[in-house]
């Protein structure tokens, strides 16, 4: 097999995280995992095992998505959990996520195009009606529900309404969310209208990705959708300052991945000698380098050229000149080496230290999110039980 960079999934990361927000919900409002974008680049088929038995929903973009999970859950015989597809749904997708017992959500003007197939297969499908509180993305004003929704009652036979949701614009930038508080506002406006359509009160809420669910207790409604921090990352360092003013405390998040890579090559250069495209890196010294078959096509960013290090042995070691497409160089002269060659840690820890998602999205310009969902779906995943020694 080719030499590539893997990915490892702590399950026991998982597992802490998962309980970490348990206690922050207090066993009132259901816990919700957000494993779009390939469970933010964690691999969702690789999570899912350790991810599963712990949730009381499951949110995703797409609704292949939502049928891998259902084709899993029957191939291992697990009792299927509450899926919701977030995004954009296709008129010819409908029955196949009827028949899945999968549930969308209503947010677009699209839905009226659902209901001619549903009616020829003879098939309801679960709806969460989304209300636009703030953020100008899907979902229906509060004002606009009614015409927005016209119909949606006689077409019931279909269409079940079981759940109203919204999505925050500003939580994660700021301390305190004076924003927020008035989308919860409107959400519970548009909460009415949906309800008065559709004659029935009681539909499931959920407004709460990671950082309101730490932040906002009173976004927390029947359940929760918490993406980045249930892989153990933080929104924001905004989202970290308000969690422990919120709390009195700050709850450890344990990141789940870890990437690593083994050496193509190590070798010494002379003093002197030119490392990389464009020559931007020139040894002062003589310098023992590792060459990592990783590089940005694999979602290492070029962005941190000149900037990043990666960890060798326990040890940092700075990555020398430009990242290219798949490779990267590194100086590993201060690391004891018996060769042939070295294991390094891109994401993870290594020893006493860590890269962390935050450091390479620092050195990047962006923020851990991209980071982690940009990882090459190429690279191999593996689940582990607990942090991998490595060395
Ligand atoms: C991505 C997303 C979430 C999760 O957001 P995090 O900040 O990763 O917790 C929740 N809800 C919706 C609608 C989303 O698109």
């Amino acid at each position: 097999m080719t030499r590539t960079s893997r990915i490892e999934i702590d399950a026991a990361a998982v597992a802490h995280n998962a309980a970490v927000f348990r206690g922050v919900l207090g066993g009132q409002t259901g816990l919700g995992a957000v494993v779009k974008a390939d469970a933010y680049g964690h691999g969702l088929l690789t999570l899912l095992p350790a991810l599963h038995p712990l949730v009381d929903a499951l949110y995703v973009i797409t609704s292949a998505d939502a049928l891998a999970i259902r084709a899993w859950e029957t191939r291992v015989g697990r009792a299927p959990v509450p899926v919701l597809v977030l995004g954009v749904i296709e008129a010819d997708e409908v029955v196949a996520l009827a028949r899945a017992g999968v549930r969308v959500v209503l947010g677009d003007p699209g839905w009226r195009a659902w209901i001619p197939p549903l009616r020829g297969a003879g098939l309801q499908l679960g709806v969460d009606v989304h209300i636009d509180s703030g953020l100008g993305r899907e979902g229906f004003l509060p004002e606009s529900v009614r015409a927005a929704l016209d119909g949606v009652a006689e077409a019931s036979d279909v269409l079940d309404v079981v759940g109203v949701m919204t999505h925050f614009a500003d939580t994660e930038d700021v301390t305190e969310q004076t924003y927020a508080l008035r989308q919860l506002r409107e959400f519970d406006r548009g909460v009415a209208e949906v309800e008065a359509l559709v004659g029935r009160a009681g539909l499931q809420r959920h407004t709460a990705a990671s950082a309101p669910t730490l932040v906002l207790p009173d976004a927390r409604r029947e359940v929760v959708r918490v993406g980045i921090a249930f892989y153990g990352l933080w929104p924001s360092r905004e989202t970290r300052i308000s969690t422990l003013l919120v709390r009195g405390e700050l709850p450890r998040l344990d990141p789940v991945l870890s990437w690593r890579v083994e050496s193509q090559l190590v070798k010494d250069l002379p003093a002197g000698s030119f490392v990389g495209y464009g020559c931007t890196h020139r040894c002062t010294h003589d310098t023992r380098i590792a060459v990592l078959p990783v590089g940005y096509y694999d979602g290492y960013p070029r962005s941190v050229s000149h900037r990043a290090h990666v960890l060798v042995a326990g040890r940092r070691c700075a990555v020398l000149g430009r990242v290219m497409m798949n490779h990267i160089i590194v100086d590993v002269t201060d690391v004891p080496w018996a060769g042939p060659t070295v294991v390094a840690t891109l994401l993870g820890r290594d020893g006493g230290e860590e890269v962390s998602a935050d450091d390479l999205a620092g050195w990047a310009g962006t923020i851990n999110y991209e980071i982690v969902a940009r990882l090459g779906s190429h690279l191999p995943r593996v689940l582990v039980a607990g942090a991998e020694r490595v060395g």
